[in-house]
């Protein structure tokens, strides 16, 4: 293998098991203190008010077990589970549409998984109308549709079926295009039947695709990372996500099944992560934030350049001051400085729901010191840069002197000054160190620093 560029190999090892901050405070900080009562009385606040909605559908089930696999799902292919679950998810649109009213505006409409392409094209179209019977949906050309797809079970004519239902973005899960990667994740998958999905979409009128890929793979070498990038970059995703894997089997019993001998080790990681940094710079992607590139006419990157770009729990978006509701097992909404996480075991969402209850079970309500970190780590994660005097304005407060004990832990990561710049006026993350993104922020972290959260890894795929 190549040598890499040097990071410190402790700070990158940090990094790679450091929370992807898609929420501050992150999700296990959560408690069940936090209940459908706070859940309700955050949503009736909500319905008087004009921020814009973001709506997130969860779809647990998958076809096949991926053994790298970190998200809540079900392996199932049973069509009675499905469509048990898919009428509570009706169910619980008509619960939380008696809250929220048709007054906020919904501009986003995310189907997350799991494997959302579980549910044929009837009933999405079924889906989507009860949200715009329900709640006030912006017209066509303002609403963001979009749905991760596993290409395994995608066909052509569902390509033509969602675009006709408007969604206009799609994500599709290739992680690794290499046979010997494919059979040691479970996950094998045809690049030509990829190819010919990609270029259908775009026939079928989708402007904007997305990759999902995965580094730190099992079998995963320089050699064959290569064979998946020049796919990639003949087929050319207007976005590109390449996520770490985190073995973490005692979270993850399927992972498990990976041999612990065949993973890269954090040398070589970094070598996969900057290959990937490199091939997709040089081919004209921008680079944003953690692990993900735009080509640079993608709404993304101009938001990225502006300023603009905005992190939730589905990543980076171009969706500024949205609330977020989340509808589905797992799912987390996010509404008024509150976070509300329904229950993750699904049969028991199943049971809350057909009961006529909201399935709320655990949550968490941000205080004046976690909105301001959770600005300070939206904007690391997102433009790698702190202007303390501007937030400090935002949130009426001079920060320098407050934030006295972060600075010095900041000046203690890099006290050459080599990839990182701070000062009374705040930080700012070179080029060379894109990579320590999160160990910046951890520095911000007080749940982090008070042991309230383990070093955790979010959606993987
Ligand atoms: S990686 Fe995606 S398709 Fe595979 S098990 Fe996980 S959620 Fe399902």
């Amino acid at each position: 293998m190549p040598k890499p560029t040097a990071l410190p190999a402790d700070l990158f090892a940090r990094e790679m098991r450091g929370p992807r901050y898609t929420s501050y405070p992150t999700a296990l900080s959560f408690t069940d203190a936090f209940g459908v009562p706070d859940y309700v009385g955050a949503v009736r606040e909500l319905a008087c008010g004009t921020s814009p909605l973001s709506l997130y559908v969860h779809v647990p089930f998958c076809a096949s077990n991926c053994f790298y696999c970190g998200c809540h799902r079900i392996v199932t292919r049973s069509r009675d589970r499905i469509d048990r679950y898919f009428d509570a998810l009706l169910a619980e649109l008509r619960l939380q549409s008696a809250l929220i009213g048709r007054g906020p505006e919904i501009v986003q409409i995310h189907f997350g998984g799991g494997t959302p392409n579980s549910f044929n094209v009837g009933q999405f179209a079924r889906l989507l109308a009860t949200v715009q019977r329900r709640f006030r949906v912006a017209e066509a050309g303002r609403l963001e549709l979009s749905m991760e797809v596993d290409p395994r079970i995608c066909e052509p004519s569902d390509l033509f079926g969602w675009r006709a239902l408007g969604f206009n973005r799609l994500s599709f899960g290739i992680q690794d295009t290499n046979e010997d990667v494919q059979r040691a994740i479970n996950r094998v998958q045809n690049g030509d039947h990829i190819a010919m999905l990609t270029a259908t979409a775009r026939r079928a009128g989708f402007a904007s695709l997305n990759y999902d890929l995965v580094y730190g793979l099992p079998l995963q070498t320089p050699a064959r990372l290569a064979g998946t990038l020049d796919f990639v970059l003949d087929q050319k995703p207007e976005r590109v996500a390449a996520y770490h894997y985190a073995h973490l089997p005692h979270r993850f019993p399927a992972q498990g099944a990976i041999s612990e001998a065949d993973l890269p080790d954090a040398e070589q990681r970094q070598v996969l992560r900057q290959m990937i940094h490199g091939r997709l710079t040089l081919a004209g992607y921008q680079a944003i934030g953690l692990d993900h590139y735009a080509l640079p006419t993608d709404p993304l990157a101009e938001a990225h350049r502006d300023g603009t770009m905005r992190r939730n729990f589905q990543g980076y978006s171009t969706m500024q001051g949205c609330d977020l509701i989340g509808i589905g097992a797992s799912s987390i909404s996010q509404v008024n400085g509150c976070f509300s996480q329904n229950l993750v075991n699904v049969e028991s969402y199943l049971e809350a729901i057909e009961q006529g209850r909201l399935a709320c079970a655990r949550g968490y309500r941000q205080t004046a010191d976690d909105r301001l970190r959770a600005d300070i780590i939206e904007s690391i994660m997102c433009r790698g840069e702190v202007d303390f005097e501007r937030l400090g304005r935002q949130h009426g407060e001079a920060l320098a002197d407050r934030l006295a004990p972060e600075l010095i832990k900041l000046k203690a990561l890099d006290a050459a000054g080599q990839w990182l710049e701070s000062g009374r006026w705040g930080l700012k993350v070179k080029e060379s160190g894109r990579s320590l993104l999160r160990v910046v922020a951890m520095v911000f972290d007080r749940h982090l620093a008070a042991g309230g959260d383990a070093p955790r890894y979010s959606r993987l795929s």
